[in-house]
């Protein structure tokens, strides 16, 4: 096995293939099965950077099991459903969700670097559901109207997945619009493929007159490499405000320790860790849950390792709750 500090090369490729992505890390089915039934839903993608910071031979992978399409995904369970946090019925338009006061979510995209097993949109209607042009650009006319609103919130899918020329078009509109505060962006590029934090997107997002926070997504320490840090700096060093948010999942980072580990790896990078939410329960996510009870216990023993800012709030998303729930 090859040990953590001597990193191997970066695969030349993405990964859409289970058994590539096996081969690369020296398994095999009968180590990893996996259920092709399981992708017809939801697709297999893993970005080259992040398949490189598995372990080779190691099956329960912290990394890997947050990408694999096991077949316990095909499980019907009580209380999992498509839409766990009722989405469709807080969209004001296609693709403009209003939930909170003051904030504002616009769906700028359905595409993803990376398809994350437990994601709570993995059967979300972007079809029907709208981030199309024509409906972006109502949107935003809506949210110029509604002088209530201070931030908009970029969502997806994975706002950096639109290229560096809409996403400064997208800009120059949103600062256009005077009562608007601050833009947050919800990303796990710079986590799962750093090389798309370009020259061109940091020149945009320093350049806005709008403030810009970037809300991250990482479960465990290891998903944080070299290549990570250097583009952490970067988005810093333009004045950018860098939060986490993890999920708490069976098998991937439910112990205290893999989470005072991953606290202490966010505060090296300057970056706050801040939520740590309950799975949400979506159809196909069951494998991953961990009980209430095991999550305070958890949580409890956390808050006797840390240091009360290295603690992130653990949460639960609900429906129509005018706030995310504390435990
Ligand atoms: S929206 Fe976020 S959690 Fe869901 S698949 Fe995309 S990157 Fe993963």
């Amino acid at each position: 096995m090859i040990p953590r500090n001597q990193p191997r090369d970066q695969p030349e490729k993405n990964f859409t293939d289970p058994l590539q992505l096996l081969q690369y890390l020296e398994l095999d089915t009968e180590q990893s099965p996996f259920s092709e039934n399981a992708m017809e839903s939801f697709r297999f993608k893993v970005p080259a950077a992040f398949a490189q910071k598995m372990q080779p031979g190691k099956a329960d992978d912290p990394l890997l099991l947050q990408v694999f399409p096991a077949p316990e995904e095909l499980n019907r369970h009580k209380d999992y459903q498509n839409d766990p946090l009722a989405e469709a019925r807080f969209l004001s338009q296609p693709g403009l969700l209003q939930k909170y006061h003051g904030r504002a979510l616009l769906l700028v995209t359905p595409s993803c670097a990376i398809h994350c097993r437990y994601c709570f949109r993995r059967h979300y209607p972007y079809e029907d559901k709208g981030h199309s042009q024509t409906q972006l650009e109502n949107n935003i006319r809506l949210i110029e109207q509604d002088s209530s609103i201070s931030e908009v919130i970029l969502s997806g899918g994975d706002p950096l997945s639109l290229s560096d020329t809409r996403l400064e078009h997208l800009f120059e509109q949103l600062q256009a619009i005077k009562h608007l505060q601050r833009i947050r962006i919800h990303s796990r590029y710079p986590v799962v493929e750093p090389e798309r934090v370009t020259t061109a997107l940091l020149n945009t997002l320093k350049q806005s007159r709008l403030q810009v926070v970037m809300i991250l997504h990482i479960n465990h320490a290891h998903e944080i490499g070299v290549d990570n840090q250097h583009v952490f700096r970067q988005l810093q060093d333009h004045n950018i405000l860098l939060f986490n948010q993890s999920v708490l999942l069976k098998g991937i980072n439910d112990s205290p320790q893999a989470l005072a580990d991953l606290s202490e790896r966010l505060i090296q990078n300057h970056i706050i860790p801040y939520y740590l939410h309950m799975l949400d329960k979506v159809h196909g996510s069951a494998h991953f849950e961990i009980s209430e009870h095991t999550a305070l216990g958890i949580y409890k023993q956390l808050r006797s390792q840390l240091p009360g800012y290295m603690l992130p709030r653990l949460v639960r998303e609900i429906p129509d709750a005018s706030a995310k729930m504390p435990l």
